[in-house]
């Protein structure tokens, strides 16, 4: 069997439609595996003919070059199997977390609140171990299904090394297929209430009407690159289609027709200026695919 052969495949399609920042070439093939056995068979077939992939959750937080991508795109989107176990959810990667939550208040389960509005997947947001309010996927995650390259493991929180956006899946490039996430059995209207002041506080605080790819750069040593770039007058400062949202100054907007290099652009002056009048160095929390 050669890739050609692969259930479903597309050829040529535009990556700017699967990241919500809206820009990227095409990729060369692109797939929605269906079961978590046909997404391994790919990746063996990859391994065995040499073929570049990449693992795409919803594109949330990844920004693909003008160029393209020169390989496979294998997209999780349709890996959305979920159910309900004693207060824990057990969840396929691909699973939205808008649907993930939407699941947890009709069922009264308390714990992922804090991922409500990040437009993100389980798998995703477990690899970024994604945060906010003070809360991270770590705290939440019991243990994972995943693909290391060779062969399926199961390994346990304490086991995944999750810190600050970052985990074992990082770090190793390793596949999350499926997440355990143990919950708090609580009255339904409070899990959506907590959802809800979580959704009203990204409204008022993130520039929703633009297409963006959530926080660009890290914090540093907790104060966050948002408060730094304010503080330098950065918001408002633009190259071609792209630019520093006037809301939230650690956000890059696509004002409609921003393309990828002007992103990269405009986060290599926004680094620099920093790196010049503040010593200093920013580091991306957005991943750029070259
Ligand atoms: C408006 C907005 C608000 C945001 N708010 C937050 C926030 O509050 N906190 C926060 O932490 N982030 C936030 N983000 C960033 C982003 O949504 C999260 O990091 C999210 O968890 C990424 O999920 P995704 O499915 O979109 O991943 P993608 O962007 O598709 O991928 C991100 C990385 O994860 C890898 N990946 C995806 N799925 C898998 C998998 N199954 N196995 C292995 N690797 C995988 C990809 O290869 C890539 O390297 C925000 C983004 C936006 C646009």
């Amino acid at each position: 069997m050669g890739i050609i052969d692969i259930k479903n495949l597309k050829i040529n399609v535009p990556l700017s439609k699967f990241t919500t920042m809206r820009v990227g070439g095409n990729a060369h093939f692109f797939v929605e595996p269906k079961s978590i056995n046909e997404l391994i068979k790919i990746i063996k077939l990859c391994q065995k003919q040499k073929i570049k992939y990449f693992i795409l959750g919803n594109g949330s937080n990844v920004i693909f070059s003008d160029i393209g991508y020169n390989g496979i795109i294998i997209c999780t989107k349709k890996l959305n199997k979920t159910k309900i176990k004693n207060n824990c959810l057990i969840c396929e990667c691909g699973t939205n977390l808008y649907v993930l939550n939407k699941l947890l208040i009709n069922h009264g389960l308390s714990g992922m609140e804090f991922t409500y509005g990040i437009p993100g997947t389980i798998g995703g947001a477990t690899f970024m171990n994604a945060g906010a309010y003070g809360f991270e996927m770590k705290d939440v995650v019991r243990k994972v299904m995943f693909f290391n390259g060779k062969k399926i493991n199961i390994s346990k929180n304490k086991n995944l090394d999750f810190s600050y956006r970052n985990s074992i899946f990082k770090k190793s490039n390793f596949i999350v297929l499926k997440v355990w996430l143990k919950l708090k059995k609580k009255n339904i209207l409070d899990v959506q209430d907590l959802c809800m002041q979580n959704l009203k506080k990204r409204q008022v605080s993130q520039p929703f009407e633009f297409a963006n790819s959530g926080s660009i750069f890290k914090k540093v040593n907790g104060i966050s690159a948002g408060k730094i770039l304010d503080e330098l007058n950065l918001k408002g400062k633009r190259v071609g289609g792209a630019e520093v949202s006037n809301l939230h100054a650690n956000f890059i907007i696509n004002k409609g027709n921003a393309t990828s290099n002007d992103i990269k652009q405009l986060v290599q002056e926004i680094k620099q200026e920093v790196k010049t009048k503040k010593g200093i160095t920013l580091e991306e929390e957005v991943i750029f695919i070259p």
